[in-house]
């Protein structure tokens, strides 16, 4: 560790016993690299002063130039609070304090020119602040332009010690004669991914020259978040690329090539096509495809993976495609034997279901090769299915697919079957990297042409009779619509009331033999739910109640009208899954969020982000805030929490160029010979457990 940066932070000017018992305690703030390491959150513009004639609705944080002229404590004793009116000049403002009142009203000179800062509000239409920070005009005039603000705790609040203490603080730090920041990374990395000195940019993040300087400063601190993130997964992943082999299939093509001639519904997107490119390098490599294939709900993933299945059959092998759910492994069943006729391509299906006796005929046709692709759930990997030569294993809609389940599918196969996984919900590139860390990446990031953006709408329950009206309407447009309720496992009989109810109610609303409405649950054998499927899927059933049996992949693109009850019990990739049932045609689809009016902080987070955005990407950021990075990742070992700047989603590019910064270095210098600081720096990082496992 660097003398100067292994420092503790009581021998800083500035930090008492006290502040630094504080900072300890509430931020978790010990050396001085903790605390230049704790960075603002947003700077403001010191740079300018409003006139009170200025501000907006809108306007953000802002200073002003006057004085207080009049002050007062006011409401009751238990609950005063302290108003003061400000004048510029031209006109006036009232600052508010709630708390520390006594503290606020010492500090204020009647009459003096003084500075305040906050961000203005509006009651009544009249412009007011609370708590705005009040300097002298003399420290004013020395502050620089671009400000740092920190975020600090309730209890430092109360303590005083608040963002201008820490700029204080940090302050001295970069003031300190003995100041020194090594460098971690080489020469040619600086230079090639134009990464800014690291002294530098602890400098320029706390106290910014200019906008510019800020940038680059974040520029720099995202790459090395980004860097460190991913090296041990990289690492992981060269190293099994090394030791899998696997079936190289060869270039041709014929029966892919005529299906896409001569059978395929539509035109491939560009990003399917890239995808199906990537998939088929990797068939014909010699080493074993590991690939996770990520797209939005509805992107088309299921042609790609049809597809993939075809170059696998003109290679002489077999294929298989797991599915999460029964109905989903039934529904693929269907859509897939229906374009596999097109070119006489047998199908099989196994699911927990399949009797004896259906199983010892496809067990039979899977030793002979009669069946070329056998479609199903987890029975595909709890049964012993042997077959001939299987050479693609694709697993459908699935994000916790473990390695453990992978192997275990692997066995099936007499050489390493190539294996496609492809995800339920989308999540940014980077987690994607490390829950998936050993597997390649795909994505379809484009959506087939002439779909509409799904209208999204959140209501409570009196809206209900407006919200069936709407639904008769679109009915009498020949669409279709589901009602989906919520599975919650602990009341479950209570569950099927709610269900039952539901329906009940909406057979009045909607009756036979004018509409036809269905019902449709996991508890249903196996041979109804295919038959329910069925009729809606052709246009029978106007109405599919249902429980979230429908939530992954279901697709029936007539249908239009997504409704889900009690959406507030939902969590947030699990809506977007139900939404994404509809909008998979060229029509234009609604998903109505129904709720009770009593809705946690949580919750209504979670329905505003629904109503805002039809993107998977975009939802998925907003769950991992929610959420936690590692409640999603489903694992609290991916290091995502140590993430303070870089965003996955939209520094993805920047995590690219730190991705091709690790593959160059363990490439050419796997030992670090030449990358003595970088080795050094992760050698003493505190917390870096990975280590061992790059070295
Ligand atoms: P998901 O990625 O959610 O599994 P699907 O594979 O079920 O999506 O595809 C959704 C719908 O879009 C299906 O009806 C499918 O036939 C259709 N589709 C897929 N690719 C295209 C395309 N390139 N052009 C038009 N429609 C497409
Ligand atoms: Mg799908």
């Amino acid at each position: 560790m660097n003398e100067f940066l292994g420092t503790d932070i009581t021998f800083l000017k500035g930090v008492g016993t006290v502040r630094a018992e504080i900072l300890n305690k509430e931020l978790r703030l010990f050396r001085i690299e903790d605390l230049l390491g704790y960075f603002p959150f947003r700077y403001v513009d010191r740079s300018r002063f409003y006139k009170i004639s200025e501000i907006e609705h809108d306007t953000s944080y802002i200073q002003l130039c006057g004085k207080i002229i009049r002050i007062e404590e006011l409401g009751t004793p238990r609950n005063v609070r302290l108003v003061a009116t400000f004048t510029d000049g031209e006109q006036t403002i009232e600052l508010l304090w709630f708390k520390s009142i006594k503290f606020i009203k010492s500090t204020i000179k009647m009459g003096e020119e003084i500075v305040i800062f906050g961000k203005p509000s509006f009651y009544r239409g009249k412009a007011n602040m609370s708590h705005p920070e009040l300097d002298t005009v003399a420290n004013r005039s020395k502050s620089a332009a671009l400000e740092a603000v920190y975020h600090t705790t309730e209890m430092m609040k109360t303590r005083r010690v608040e963002s201008k203490a820490i700029r204080q603080i940090v302050g001295s730090a970069l003031q300190h004669e003995n100041f020194h920041v090594p460098e971690i990374f080489s020469k040619e990395i600086c230079e090639k991914y134009k990464l800014i000195p690291r002294s530098k940019a602890f400098r320029f993040i706390h106290h910014p020259p200019s906008q510019k300087h800020i940038e680059a400063a974040q520029y720099r601190f995202k790459f090395e978040e980004l860097f460190f993130l991913q090296l041990p997964f990289i690492n992981q992943k060269m190293n099994r690329k090394e030791a899998a082999k696997g079936i190289s299939f060869g270039t041709q093509n014929p029966l892919f090539e005529d299906f896409v001639k001569n059978h395929l519904p539509f035109s491939l997107t560009n990003a399917q096509e890239r995808v199906l490119r990537e998939v088929k390098t990797d068939l014909c490599s010699g080493q074993q495809m590991n690939r996770l294939l990520q797209g939005d709900v509805g992107s088309g993933k299921t042609i790609v993976a049809f597809l993939s299945v075809m170059m696998a059959v003109d290679n002489g092998y077999q294929a298989s495609l797991m599915a999460p759910t029964e109905i989903l492994a039934i529904q693929h069943y269907i859509g897939l034997s229906e374009l596999a006729g097109k070119i006489g391509l047998e199908i099989g299906i196994l699911t927990g279901s399949t009797t004896s006796k259906e199983r010892r005929i496809l067990h039979e046709k899977l030793q002979n090769g009669e069946i070329k692709l056998l479609v199903g759930t987890h029975a595909l990997i709890e049964d012993v299915v042997e077959y001939k030569n299987l050479g693609l294993v694709i697993i459908d809609e699935q994000h916790r697919f473990g390695v453990a389940q992978r192997a275990k599918l692997q066995d099936k196969g007499k050489e390493n079957p190539h294996v496609l996984v492809m995800t339920a919900t989308p999540i940014p590139r980077t987690l994607a990297m490390s829950v998936y860390g050993d597997l390649d990446y795909s994505v379809i990031d484009e959506m087939p042409a002439g779909r509409k953006a799904i209208k999204t709408a959140h209501r409570f329950g009196f809206a209900r009779e407006k919200i069936w009206q709407f639904m008769k309407e679109e009915i009498a447009r020949g669409r279709q619509a589901y009602i989906v309720y919520p599975l919650i496992e602990e009341s479950e009989t209570m569950h099927y009331k709610d269900l039952n109810n539901g329906y009940d109610e909406l057979l009045h609303f909607f009756p036979r033999p004018e509409y036809q409405v269905e019902m449709l649950h996991g508890k249903m054998k196996p041979s109804d739910k295919e038959a329910k499927m069925r009729d809606f899927a052709d246009g029978k059933t106007n109405i599919l109640v249902s429980t979230t049996v429908i939530e992954v992949g279901i697709n029936v693109p007539n249908a239009s009208i997504m409704i889900i009850e009690s959406s507030e019990k939902f969590g947030l990739s699990q809506l977007h899954q139900l939404r994404g049932r509809v909008g998979r045609g060229a029509e234009q689809s609604y998903c109505i969020l129904m709720s009770s009016k009593k809705l946690s902080a949580n919750a209504k987070t979670r329905l505003k982000a629904m109503v805002s955005t039809t993107s998977g990407f975009e939802l998925s950021e907003i769950d991992m805030q929610l959420r936690g990075f590692g409640d999603i990742a489903g694992t609290r070992q991916s290091g995502l929490d140590q993430l303070k700047l870089a965003s996955l989603s939209d520094d993805s590019h920047i995590a690219e160029q730190a991705r091709n910064a690790i593959v160059e270095l363990l490439a050419t210098d796997p030992d670090y010979d030449r990358h003595q600081s970088l080795r050094h720096f992760m050698q003493n990082k505190q917390g870096y457990k990975d280590w061992d496992k790059i070295a």
